[in-house]
């Protein structure tokens, strides 16, 4: 066999294997439309492996010529084009007052002086909250996508998260610690990991980073000062499948899950560290002094995307986040100013196409309070949340980096991450295979 017939012969059943693969996989993800996309794909070696058989006039020119698309393609694709190496994540300029997060106005009592005050200083924002309180709220067995069982599990997630409010903080140490900031940074990267954490990463707590005033339960009104230097980040995964059925219950189910599995963890840390003799203080769901996804970014885990979520690397949005504070030292991580994730949210806008409640933006960053960002509709998603009893996460669930991490997405994502061309072509390729508004699946059989 000549060369050329060689070279296409291997490179056509490279990619056939690639697309058996690809096929398998979607299978396993359950995802039938994705894989029968791949299985329709085989057509293409197929009929190469056809051109390679049959003799014909020009052969040897025609097959090059297909040798060379093949690559030519591929080289064009992943060839770094787009890259933006002098991009920076920026830095806010103002804190944000927790009193104006919907679960915060949430917890406001009608004739209560809290109520009262609240509306009388943000008078614009009475009308819009009086939509969620007509409605049977998150958990209620009256909200349209109520489910007793899944209900009941997210409730007593919730629940074990409150019962860890008493052990964000605690008493320090007295003898301090010997061992190096780089031998404790080291340790606690790996042990956060072993804990179940997808990732963690450190950062120089920033102003910034802190509520300006907090917003729930004995917190309200409290002032915060920065009182630590470092900020540890932790993520957890949330389930593909639990996700894949969101709105639905399975969603609040592993949210809820998810947040006592991140809480859980950066209590754990903050305990330890104090054992070593600093203080250290958990920052876990429903008791947070910081904001989260924005530590996250400078501690590297990922960047702020378009839904207004942390999008890391290889799970996009499908995380939940925790933090300890603490005057630890510790050797902290450079964010990763990637500017491929934001180009891409740029392009893609599936999230806000996907979003029930027309919350997400379709337009470009805008400047807010000093900084490009998207920011989303927060009444209108909260709304939306009361009316069905979960938490939604659709805009998580349909996210091309909410794909599975592996090997089959993350060669995607590299090539997202190296060429703005392929990053245009992966929008489209994501409908197509996955639909622009793929539906969503039915509950796990278990569920029922
Ligand atoms: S769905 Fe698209 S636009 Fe929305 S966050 Fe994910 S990548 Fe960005
Ligand atoms: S959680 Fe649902 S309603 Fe809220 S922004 Fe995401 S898709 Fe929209």
């Amino acid at each position: 066999m000549e060369i050329v017939s060689l070279l296409l012969f291997a490179t056509a059943a490279l990619f056939f294997l690639g697309l058996i693969y690809a096929a398998f996989v979607s299978f396993k993800e359950n995802e039938s439309r994705a894989a029968r996309f791949f299985l329709f794909f085989l057509l293409d070696p197929i009929l190469v492996f056809a051109f390679l058989y049959f003799e014909y006039p020009y052969k040897t020119e025609i097959l090059s010529v297909i040798l060379i698309m093949y690559w030519g393609i591929a080289l064009f694709l992943f060839f770094p084009i787009g890259k933006r190496k002098d991009f920076q994540n920026p830095k806010p300029t103002n804190r944000i007052d927790e009193r104006d997060i919907m679960f915060s106005r949430a917890e406001l009592k009608e004739g209560t002086d809290r109520f009262q005050t609240y509306y009388e200083r943000n008078p614009q924002k009475k009308g819009l909250d009086d939509l969620f309180r007509k409605n049977p709220g998150l958990l209620s067995l009256n909200a349209s996508l109520a489910h007793e069982l899944a209900f009941a599990s997210a409730d007593a997630s919730f629940e074990t998260i409150g019962a860890l409010k008493g052990e964000v903080d605690g008493i320090v140490a007295k003898t301090r610690t010997k061992a190096s900031s780089q031998e404790i940074t080291k340790y606690i990267k790996s042990w956060a990991n072993k804990l179940g954490a997808v990732d963690c990463g450190i950062t120089l707590l920033q102003d910034y980073h802190l509520y300006a005033v907090g917003g729930r339960a004995e917190r309200y009104n409290k002032i915060y000062e920065k009182k630590h230097a470092f900020a540890i980040a932790f993520t957890v995964e949330m389930d593909h499948r639990m996700m894949q059925s969101a709105p639905k219950a399975s969603a609040i189910m592993e949210s809820a899950q998810q947040y006592l599995e991140s809480g859980r963890i950066a209590v754990q840390v903050a305990h330890f560290i104090r054992k070593l003799g600093y203080e250290a203080r958990a920052h876990i769901d429903g008791n947070y002094e910081v904001v989260c996804p924005l530590v996250a970014r400078d501690a590297g885990l990922g960047e702020i995307g378009r839904m207004g979520l942390l999008m890391t690397p290889n799970l996009g949005p499908r995380v939940r986040i925790s933090v300890v504070t603490t005057n630890l030292p510790l050797l902290v991580d450079a964010p990763s100013n990637d500017f491929s994730m934001i180009d891409f949210c740029t392009k893609c806008k599936k999230c806000a196409d996907a979003c029930p409640s027309q919350a997400i933006s379709f337009g470009n960053q805008k400047e807010l309070n000093g900084v490009m960002r998207w920011q989303i509709n927060q009444e209108a998603c909260f709304t939306y949340w009361t009316s069905i009893g979960t938490d939604c996460g659709r805009c998580v669930s349909v996210c091309p980096f909410s794909h599975h991490n592996n090997t089959l997405h993350n060669m995607v994502r590299k090539g997202i991450q190296n060429s703005s061309t392929f990053r245009s072509i992966a929008v489209e390729l994501d409908d197509l295979i996955y639909k622009r508004k793929p539906t969503s699946k039915p509950l796990p059989d278990w569920m029922n």
